[in-house]
């Protein structure tokens, strides 16, 4: 990653600032000690770290806009931040900018049953909507594996995913209004309990912006009934190929199962090892199938999706006669990061998307390019959605070591691209992927999307050096703002 020069002028104001915002927010919630800054120097892609220069907890919305207007009013850069569990770099902070913890906001506001809605504060904990509203019968549907401690706030800002979306959608399909704060301190609604908005769907816009338009004060959720029973397959195959060739067949015969997950080799021996799941380790791919519904269809499904798996040559297929054994299925699925963590002292977890179709050849490529960069790699996705989470195992303590594991990692996302995929599938843009963003998008793509950056945020202060390889002058788009003649981020080429 190749670092932004630093903003000298906020540095040298330094205390002049942390002094401002103490005013703003009082109390506790100003974290200036270098000791305890620390704390926040990373998120979960923890290669990339910088100490933030001030970190503020604020309580309220009026503290929200009032730190945003004095960042915006003398120019300092801006990091929201969640609970820190980005993939991405998302949430890393800046040297040079203000770290505004969201994490004080975690109350559930409203349970609306009757709307099948709850409004929650963005630090609430994504399993805890659930938590709060299953002793009625319903939950809220994306399930990242982080979701007992990642924030509703940053799945909204990252559009994050899980298991069971393939059924239920993504953060975009179950967030229907949000309260954001505007750099310029301003509050503003989209959407709300109601089904549709009226005018642009600035609602779809804000989902999955990582935090570059504004500040997620409340986020309205949909609630879903739960199912009324679940059952899951466990199906081994000989290779990839037939196990990627069951996924397109479940998909090519209209069933939408409740989640659809596959292993490699690698991945199966390491959680095994780890979970004790009853995985079958010799086995070159494993799918963890879920159907849920209405007993009797869920029945009927299990059957469809067992025969399919049988014509495509399954070695093994076990199907949970109870709850429990569904879950010990998912036991292994869910720990396979840190199972996988074992294996070796660091890895990236990479996040592309392709066409389910392309899936064995990416595989395929994959080996090679792990040949190439003489790294080894384990896959864990999930497959009907296409999702990919190649996890590139490296030890950081080796010299060369990162950089090779970065630049495996981008061959994999440039395949995805030329396969006719996409650079992420829930894991955002960040800082990871920042570089790569010109293999998906042309100039112009790129431009235009700056420009609603720039309507936004004119002085690019929200999550700069995010996302955007190359920023433009707001005013080659048609705005810009040059405060005091000084041109946001000069370091920056520019297009
Ligand atoms: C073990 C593990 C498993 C994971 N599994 C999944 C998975 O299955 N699916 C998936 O999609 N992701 C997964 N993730 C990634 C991560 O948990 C998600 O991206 C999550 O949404 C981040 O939430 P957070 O609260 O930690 O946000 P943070 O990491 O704090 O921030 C992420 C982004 O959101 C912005 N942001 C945070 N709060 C706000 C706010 N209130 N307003 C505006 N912007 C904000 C930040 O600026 C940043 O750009 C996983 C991570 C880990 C460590």
């Amino acid at each position: 990653m190749k670092p932004m020069d630093l903003d000298r002028d906020s540095l040298t104001r330094r205390s002049e600032i942390v002094a401002a915002l103490r005013e703003i927010v009082p109390g506790e919630g100003v974290v200036a000690t270098e000791i305890s800054r620390r704390a926040y120097e990373s998120d979960a892609l923890t290669a990339y770290r910088a100490l933030p220069m001030v970190v503020v907890l604020p309580e309220t919305v009026a503290q929200v806009q009032a730190v945003l207007a004095y960042c915006h009013k003398y120019n300092v850069k801006v990091v929201a931040r969640g609970a820190g569990t980005s993939l991405s770099g998302g949430s890393l902070p800046l040297e040079d900018g203000v770290l505004l913890s969201m994490m004080k906001f975690n109350r559930v506001k409203e349970i609306d049953f009757d709307n099948r809605a709850a409004v929650v504060e963005p630090g609430v904990a994504n399993l805890a909507i659930t938590r709060a509203v299953e002793h009625r019968g319903f939950y809220y549907a994306p399930d990242p594996s982080s979701q007992i401690a990642c924030s509703i706030g940053g799945n909204v800002a990252e559009n994050s995913g899980g298991v069971h979306c393939l059924k239920y959608g993504l953060t975009t399909n179950n967030v229907l209004g949000v309260e954001i704060v505007l750099i310029t301190g301003e509050v503003v609604r989209l959407g709300g309990k109601h089904l549709d908005q009226a005018g642009y769907d600035l609602l779809g816009l804000v989902i999955g912006s990582e935090g570059m338009l504004g500040v997620v004060t409340e986020v309205t959720v949909r609630l879903l009934r739960a199912p009324e029973t679940a059952r899951a397959l466990l199906i081994a195959f000989e290779s990839c190929e037939a196990a990627g060739g069951c996924v397109a067949d479940v998909i090519g015969a209209g069933i939408i199962p409740g989640g659809m997950e596959m292993m490699d080799r690698a991945a199966i021996a390491a959680v095994e090892e780890f979970v004790h799941a009853g995985y079958p380790v010799d086995a070159e791919a494993l799918l963890i199938i879920e159907l849920d519904g209405p007993p009797v269809e869920v029945d009927h499904l299990v059957g469809l999706v067992e025969a399919i798996a049988r014509k495509r040559g399954a070695t093994h297929c076990r199907i949970s006669s109870s709850d429990a054994e569904r879950l010990a299925f998912w036991a292994g699925r869910k720990a396979a990061f840190p199972a996988v963590g074992r294996l070796s002292p660091d890895y990236f977890c990479m996040d592309g998307t392709i066409p389910r179709k392309e899936l064995p050849n990416v595989l395929a490529g994959m080996g090679e390019l792990s040949q190439r960069h003489g790294l080894r790699v384990v896959n864990v996705f999930h497959a009907g959605d296409g999702n990919l989470h190649p996890l590139i195992l490296y030890d950081a303590n080796k010299p060369g070591e990162l950089l090779r594991a970065e630049e495996f990692g981008a061959d994999i996302l440039r395949l995805c691209v030329k396969v006719g995929g996409v650079l992420t599938g829930e894991h955002g843009v960040g800082i990871e992927k920042r570089d790569l963003m010109p293999e998906m998008f042309n100039e112009i793509d790129l431009k235009q999307q700056i420009r609603v950056k720039c309507a936004f945020d004119e002085k690019h202060l929200l999550n700069p050096g995010k996302v955007f390889p190359v920023l433009h002058r707001c005013a080659e788009l048609g705005r810009m703002h040059v405060h005091e003649g000084k041109l946001a981020f000069p370091d920056i080429p520019r297009f």
